[in-house]
């Protein structure tokens, strides 16, 4: 019986565009004074039950849970996200440093039946600003991520929504004036989900995809008419700042993200390129999470998380015009004889010891054949060592390319093949 990979899990077999997208990530963080973490993938499932919310769709349906020990007493979960890990880091190694400005990647766990783009094991780059409320750090936070996208990845065809959530307080007010409205004639025919979602967790209901809700919602209160005065002159602050950064957004006000834990600034990038589920990054402001989560004080914080799945299918799409690293040229060193592999096996070795990528076909039944998978290999250089050339200790390298054959002695051939 062969096996097969779980459901909703993927094999790479090229991590070429992974790794382009990685490295860069990572130089530009560097430039924004950010430094790399990791955390564990596994954390107490209680981490994100207090940090996502009971109601939120990860905690009622999509956790992975793991049940280990004898009795299946240790009760633990693969994370679904990177955000809480990080603040427990922050609060658990007891950071002095504040805004302590980090970011961590790979994969994030859901348990939730596979679909197309949408995968059990998923990859994330996320990056959090712990401990600080300014509202200006918002501003940079959202230009780092234009940047990022348009002038490091080349992104053209995207968009920034942005929407302002207001405070705790601004928000029990706002919850009672959208109740109010989705329990009014004129909300009268939005679906079940969302009947369910203004009891349960109201903010959700714009995240409907039902048209007729969406038709509904336009009309619908919107939580930036309700802010208090400190927050409307936050929200009026980020926007000049934006500008002043010359970065583009649109106001999108039934922008809340599913999470419970956003506050104040929420934003998206979205690309048109994506089709239906079109946000390849998104984060926003968290600053009650830290308190939530066992903080002494509160750390008003900023965070988002990248997609790499889906931002992996936008560089996909311009991959040619990348400069992604070529691969170095292989040496590929061919025994014509059982007599040669010795001779062969030193000198691989001297080559690899060299710093040249170097390869030794050991197995072939014609020179002809040796070629032939010499090309397929994608040589740059075949080094060919038959009776002749050990007798007079050369070696014969052909250049796959141009074909040009030459004849280097030995001792000679690293430098040769350096030059
Ligand atoms: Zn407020
Ligand atoms: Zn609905």
């Amino acid at each position: 019986m062969a096996f097969t990979r779980i459901k909703g899990t993927q094999d790479f077999l090229d991590l070429s565009l992974y790794n382009f997208f990685i490295k860069k990530a990572k130089d530009h963080m560097r430039l924004y004074h950010f430094s790399e973490i990791a955390t564990p993938l596994i954390e107490p499932v209680e981490l994100f039950q207090r940090s996502l919310g009971e109601q939120s769709d990860i905690i009622s349906k999509e956790m992975f849970l793991i049940a280990s020990g004898e009795n299946k007493e240790e009760h633990i979960c693969l994370r679904p996200e990177g955000t809480a890990p990080a603040v427990r880091a922050f609060i658990e190694n007891n950071i002095q440093q504040t805004p302590w400005k980090v970011f961590l990647y790979g994969p994030m766990f859901r348990y939730e039946r596979p679909q197309k783009g949408r995968y059990r094991q998923f990859q994330q780059f996320s990056m959090e600003v712990i401990g600080s409320a300014a509202i200006a750090q918002d501003a940079q936070f959202i230009k780092m991520l234009e940047r990022l996208f348009h002038e490091t990845l080349h992104f053209n065809n995207f968009t920034i929504d942005l929407n302002f959530l207001g405070c705790l307080d601004d928000r029990i007010v706002y919850r009672d004036v959208l109740y109010q409205f989705l329990t009014s004639p004129k909300a009268a025919d939005i679906c079940e989900t969302c009947k369910v979602r203004r009891e349960k967790n109201i903010m959700r209901v714009f995240d409907c995809k039902s048209p007729v809700c969406q038709e509904i919602y336009k009309n619908a209160p919107y939580i930036a008419d309700h802010l208090c005065s400190d927050c409307a002159s936050e929200w009026q602050e980020l926007q000049d700042e934006l500008d002043l950064l010359s970065v583009s957004f649109s106001y999108r006000p039934s922008l809340v993200r599913g999470l419970d834990y956003y506050s104040k600034t929420v934003f998206e990038f979205s690309s048109g390129l994506l089709g239906a589920q079109n946000a390849f990054c998104g984060g926003g402001r968290y600053d009650m999470l830290a308190k939530e989560l066992g903080a002494k004080e509160d750390q008003p914080s900023i965070g988002a998380a990248i997609g790499i799945e889906r931002l992996l299918l936008l560089l996909e799409i311009m991959k040619d015009h990348l400069p992604i690293e070529q691969e170095p040229a292989l040496h590929l060193i061919i025994p014509l004889g059982a007599e040669q592999k010795k001779l062969g096996l030193l000198l691989a070795d001297e080559l690899q010891a060299q710093g040249l990528v170097a390869d030794i076909l050991l197995e072939g039944a014609s020179v002809k054949s040796m070629m032939r998978e010499a090309n397929k290999m994608g040589a740059a250089y075949c080094l060919l060592l038959g009776e002749d050339e050990q007798k007079t200790g050369t070696i014969t390298v052909k250049n796959m390319v141009t074909g040009a054959q030459e004849s280097v002695a030995q001792i000679d051939v690293v430098s040769y093949l350096k030059k």
